[in-house]
């Protein structure tokens, strides 16, 4: 990812160029179809909860593509982010659906709450606890990063869906950062806790504040 900071020189702009197409490259055929599958379902799933299930067909052909432009995108880009730091560390990193995390997300939905693991980036090589530190804080940090940006979309109280995306895609990302930042289990919250209690706090802080205080703003 440091490659693509400097885009405004020729070699800076060529080494990012290489960087995603390597990217693409290294991306087994199964791993990108777990990832679409994950994708679909989460927003599928995100879809019958919000709108009123399969029932209310209106609303969920309403409510499905904007899950996945944000709770699907929000999904995908936590895993991703794992997966490249992870790399960045020299670990082989590979994103795997999970069958039965897919088939619970569905079936929660109807139920009035969402089970949201349909898959995780398996993470194979030596790596130190600060750096599986620092591969599990990417993944919050990302939903607080993509949070703010649909943050900024329902600021510019543009009215009818874009409203409804904005806010929708702030609340959803700081949820799931503060979700996963829970330091339990297998969650990433536990792996950044162990490594840097400040880092933990510092980023909990945030999500915690994107929840409960800053969605009253619009
Ligand atoms: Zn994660």
């Amino acid at each position: 990812m440091k490659k693509c900071h400097n885009l405004k020189e020729g070699p800076g702009l060529k080494e990012c160029f290489k960087f995603f197409s390597g990217l693409k490259d290294s991306m087994e055929s199964a791993e990108r179809n777990d990832l679409l599958i994950s994708w679909i379902t989460i927003s599928i799933a995100f879809a019958i909860l919000l709108g009123d299930g399969f029932l209310g067909l209106a609303s969920f052909v309403v409510m499905f593509p904007i899950s996945l432009v944000t709770v699907g995108a929000g999904f995908i880009a936590h895993e991703l982010a794992h997966r490249s730091v992870a790399k960045h560390f020299g670990a082989h990193a590979e994103y795997r659906a999970w069958q039965a995390g897919l088939i619970f997300a569905i079936l929660s939905a109807f139920v009035g709450f969402i089970f949201a693991a349909p898959g995780a980036v398996y993470i194979f090589g030596n790596i130190s606890r600060k750096q599986n530190g620092i591969i599990s804080i990417a993944g919050p940090v990302t939903n607080i990063v993509v949070a703010s940006l649909f943050g900024l979309i329902a600021l510019a109280n543009l009215g009818g869906i874009p409203d409804v995306i904005g806010s929708m895609g702030f609340r959803i990302n700081m949820f799931l950062a503060l979700f996963n930042l829970i330091p339990f289990g297998p969650l990433d919250g536990k792996k950044v806790f162990v490594w840097s209690k400040s880092a933990w706090f510092a980023a909990i802080a945030v999500a915690a504040a994107g929840v409960f205080l800053l969605p009253g703003f619009f």
